[in-house]
């Protein structure tokens, strides 16, 4: 056959109509792993706790190998039970690819450098022969470099337009050569394949910037939404949006406990009279943060709300009253040790509490948040600077 005869045979093996079934689902595998990871990393970021980051990597790594598996069985039922093609691990190493590109963990690492090694013992093993084994060797080693260097330069790489061109390059080439070793097509068609390869690659990543921008965008949105401009803190909004859901939910589950605190900063007024608003705004900007960093640290499950001016509310689910103000006097006596140092001079900075744990009588979340409320005031009233826990004002330092 003549070699225009031979590329009319490969343009139509690869531009058919299965070609398209399988772009599209390669493209919407990624799309679900892109949107997968980001949720699942930011949710990770948020928590911070080790133990949800070895799960994060264990479900990445899962849905890689899972994408990879309904690509095999979509492609085994579309060509009569055979997996040969140029288009099938065209979609494989695009989903690999694209698993190291977008996920964190070294297990993602660990999967891209141990495929190529499988693929090649399994091609052995069904038969193939030796002859390109030190062809494999080289190609791999080069094909590992390349990811260890991705995972060390990750930031730089996808950065950098050329070394993002060049990864890839040596990702597509090394892998086609590795499937040459087994499977020694016309060299010529394994070059067009790569050249293919990458344009699909390029055209993909394209798309996937574009996806994340736009929830990047979304997650801006609902940062605006739900968080206190100045303090960072959760804000008034989505304390009523927790508020109604928790209520609901706790009440019914009386045997799981649910503890409110609410507090006030003491004479912040005089903040603002004394040292300006800015030192004021300085001033209610360190106490949220304060709390903010030490619940998170603690992992306490505390939610803690900007509720209006310099007055907030923690909710913690599924804790009783006695732990919960045990963590706030805790927090709160750490609180009044400390000096805020603002335009030079030391601040002292006290704050007031009440808590209080949802009781069966109460009909409506008002009922508790009005008695949290007075607990606060009882503490105001005692001289300020106090913990006032189901009617029982404490001083704790
Ligand atoms: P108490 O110990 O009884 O709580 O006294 P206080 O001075 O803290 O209480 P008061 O309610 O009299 O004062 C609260 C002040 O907080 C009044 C208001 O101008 C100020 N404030 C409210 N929101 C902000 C803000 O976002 N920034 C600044 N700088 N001040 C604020
Ligand atoms: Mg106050
Ligand atoms: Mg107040």
């Amino acid at each position: 056959m003549q070699i225009d005869q031979h590329l009319v045979l490969f343009f139509e093996a690869i531009f058919n109509m299965k070609t398209v079934i399988i772009a599209f689902m390669t493209t919407g595998l990624i799309a679900l792993m892109s949107v997968g990871t980001y949720i699942l990393e930011h949710r990770a970021l948020k928590i911070r706790r080790r133990r949800f980051t070895w799960i994060v990597h264990v479900v990445e790594t899962a849905s890689v190998l899972l994408s990879m598996l309904i690509i095999r069985s979509t492609f085994y039922a579309i060509n009569d039970g055979s997996v040969l093609t140029w288009s099938y691990a065209t979609a494989q190493l695009t989903i690999l690819l694209f698993a190291l590109y977008t996920m964190w963990g070294p297990a993602i690492g660990m999967l891209n450098i141990i495929m190529p090694v499988f693929i090649y013992s399994q091609g052995i093993y069904l038969g193939s022969s030796w002859r390109y084994a030190p062809i494999f060797a080289v190609m791999v080693t080069l094909l590992i470099a390349g990811i260890v260097y991705f995972a060390w330069h990750r930031t730089e790489v996808m950065a950098s337009k050329w070394q993002y061109f060049l990864l890839q390059a040596i990702y597509g080439g090394t892998w086609w050569f590795i499937i040459w070793a087994i499977h020694p097509f016309n060299l010529f068609f394994t070059v067009l394949m790569l050249v293919i390869f990458m344009a699909y690659i390029g055209a993909l990543h394209r798309g996937i910037q574009w996806m994340s921008r736009v929830l990047e965008r979304y997650s801006a949105l609902s940062q605006q939404v739900n968080f206190d401009e100045l303090t960072g803190v959760r804000n008034r909004g989505n304390f009523d949006t927790v508020k109604a859901e928790v209520f609901e939910v706790y009440r019914k589950r009386t045997r799981n406990p649910i503890t409110m605190a609410m507090f006030d900063i003491d004479h912040f007024k005089q903040f603002n009279d004394l040292h300006g608003h800015t030192t004021g705004d300085a001033v209610l900007k360190y106490v949220a943060q304060h709390f903010e960093q030490e619940l998170l640290a603690q992992q306490t499950h505390g939610e803690l709300f900007r509720y209006g001016g310099e007055e907030f509310v923690v909710i913690f689910r599924s804790v009783a009253v006695t732990e919960a103000a045990a963590i706030v006097s805790s927090i709160r006596s750490d609180l009044q040790q400390r000096t805020l140092d603002f335009d030079g001079q030391a601040l002292h900075i006290t704050v007031s509490f009440g808590v209080s744990q949802l009781q069966p009588e109460d009909q409506t979340f008002s009922d508790w948040f009005a008695r949290v409320d007075h607990y606060l005031y009882q503490s105001k009233q005692a001289g300020r600077n106090r913990v006032t826990v189901e009617g029982k004002t404490l001083i704790t330092n």
